[in-house]
C-alpha cells in the first residue's frame, strides 16, 4: 500500500519531492525520529491538496509539518503520509500598507530579516524562533514579550473537508501556544502580518540583541526542540527544574540541559524513548516537589514503541 501510494503521489508531485521511508530525523531539530511511509514537499496550494485527496483515496492519515522545530517523532516513525511544508512553499509578498503576506513554509528568520530590510517593526521577537511561520501560527509561538497573536492580520487555512478559508485574527482562537488550528485540523496555507513602520536600525539592533540573548542563555549547541514545557501558570519550568536538582538529569544520550533546565537535549544518539523518559521523570519529581504539573511544549506524533 505504502509503495502504491508513493507511486501516485510520485504523478501528482514533482518526483524527487516524494520520498519513501524518509527519517524524521533529517526533518526535526532533535535530529530524532524513525521512519515516516512517505514525506511529500508540496510546492503549491494545489499540490497540497492532491496529497491530501490522494491519502483520502488510500485512507492513510496525514501530518503537516514545518521545519520540526517542535517535535517529537517516536521511535518507530509515522504511518502514513508526512506533508513538510517547507522552502518549496515559502514565498514571501510586501504590501504597501505595512503587511506582509507569507507563505507556510518560510522559516521565522526569513519573515523577520525582510521585515527589518523593509522598515516594519513588530516580528523582531520571533527572529530567533527556529520554525516556519506555520508552525509558529498553529503554535502561537512566542518570546521575549511577544507572540504572533499580535502581529497576524489573517491566516488562510484549508480543511480537512477541502474548502480553503481566510480567517481573521479574532477567529483564530489564540491562546498560550495555542490556536484553533490543532483542535480544527486546519493546514495553515499562508499568513498576512501586520506591521508597523520602524527604524531599519534599531530593529536591526533589537534583533542582533535577543539572538545574542539566545545564545548566551540557550543550549543552542545541542539539538532539541526548544523548551520542552509549557510555563506553568505562575512558574518557570526551567527554574522548577533546576530546583527539583535535575540540572544534567540524564537517560541514555538525552539529558536535562545543564546551560537551560526548561531545554532537553539529544547529546548524540538519544531515542524519542529516552527523551520521553527523562521528561517523564522531570514531570515526577516537579510534581512530588512542587505539586505543579509541567505539560510538554513538545508535540509528539509517530510511534513510540
Ligand atoms: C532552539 C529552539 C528555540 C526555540 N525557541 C522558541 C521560542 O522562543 N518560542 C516558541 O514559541 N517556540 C520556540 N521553539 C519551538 C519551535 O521553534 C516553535 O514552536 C515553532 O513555531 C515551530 O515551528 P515549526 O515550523 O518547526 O513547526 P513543527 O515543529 O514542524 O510543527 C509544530 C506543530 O505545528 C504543526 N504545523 C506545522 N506547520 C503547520 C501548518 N502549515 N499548518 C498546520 N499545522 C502546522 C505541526 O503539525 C505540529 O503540530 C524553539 C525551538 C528550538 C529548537
Amino acid at each position: 500500500m505504502e509503495e502504491d501510494i508513493s507511486q501516485t503521489l510520485r504523478g501528482l508531485l514533482d518526483e524527487k519531492r516524494v520520498l519513501p521511508d524518509e527519517p524524521m530525523s533529517l526533518h526535526t531539530t532533535f535530529c530524532i525520529g524513525g521512519k515516516a511511509d512517505v514525506l511529500v514537499k508540496p510546492a503549491s496550494v494545489t499540490e497540497i491538496e492532491a496529497v491530501i485527496r490522494c491519502c483520502g483515496e488510500y485512507a492513510l492519515p496525514y501530518y503537516v509539518i514545518g521545519n520540526g522545530s517542535n517535535l517529537l517523532v517516536g521511535d518507530k516513525g509515522i504511518r502514513g503520509v508526512v506533508i513538510e511544508l517547507g522552502n518549496e512553499f515559502a514565498q514571501i509578498e510586501a504590501a504597501e500598507d505595512d503587511t506582509l503576506w507569507v507563505q507556510a513554509g518560510c522559516l521565522l528568520s526569513k519573515v523577520a530579516n525582510t521585515a527589518w530590510k523593509k522598515g516594519l517593526t513588530g516580528l523582531e521577537f520571533a527572529s530567533g524562533i527556529p520554525g516556519t511561520i506555520g508552525g509558529a501560527v498553529k503554535m502561537n509561538a512566542g518570546a521575549y514579550g511577544g507572540e504572533m497573536k499580535d502581529i497576524i492580520d489573517s491566516v488562510t487555512v484549508l480543511t480537512p473537508e477541502g474548502e480553503i478559508m481566510i480567517l481573521p485574527q479574532d477567529r483564530m482562537e489564540f491562546g498560550y501556544r495555542k490556536s484553533i488550528v490543532s483542535e480544527k485540523n486546519y493546514i495553515i496555507l499562508e499568513v498576512r502580518l501586520q506591521l508597523r513602520k520602524g527604524d531599519v536600525k534599531k530593529i536591526a539592533s533589537r534583533m542582533r540583541e535577543l539572538n545574542e540573548a539566545r545564545r548566551e542563555k540557550q543550549p543552542l549547541e545541542y539539538p532539541s526542540a526548544g523548551s520542552t514545557f509549557k510555563r506553568p501558570e505562575g512558574h518557570f519550568a526551567g527554574k522548577l527544574i533546576m530546583e527539583a536538582g535535575l540540572a544534567g538529569f540524564r537517560i541514555g544520550d538525552a539529558q536535562v540541559s545543564e546551560k537551560h533546565c526548561g531545554f532537553v537535549i539529544n547529546r548524540g544518539q538519544a531515542t524519542a524513548s529516552e527523551i520521553q523518559a527523562v521528561m517523564q521523570e522531570v514531570i515526577h519529581r516537579v510534581q512530588e516537589q512542587f505539586q505543579v504539573t509541567l505539560e510538554p511544549e513538545v508535540c509528539k506524533i509517530g510511534e513510540f514503541f
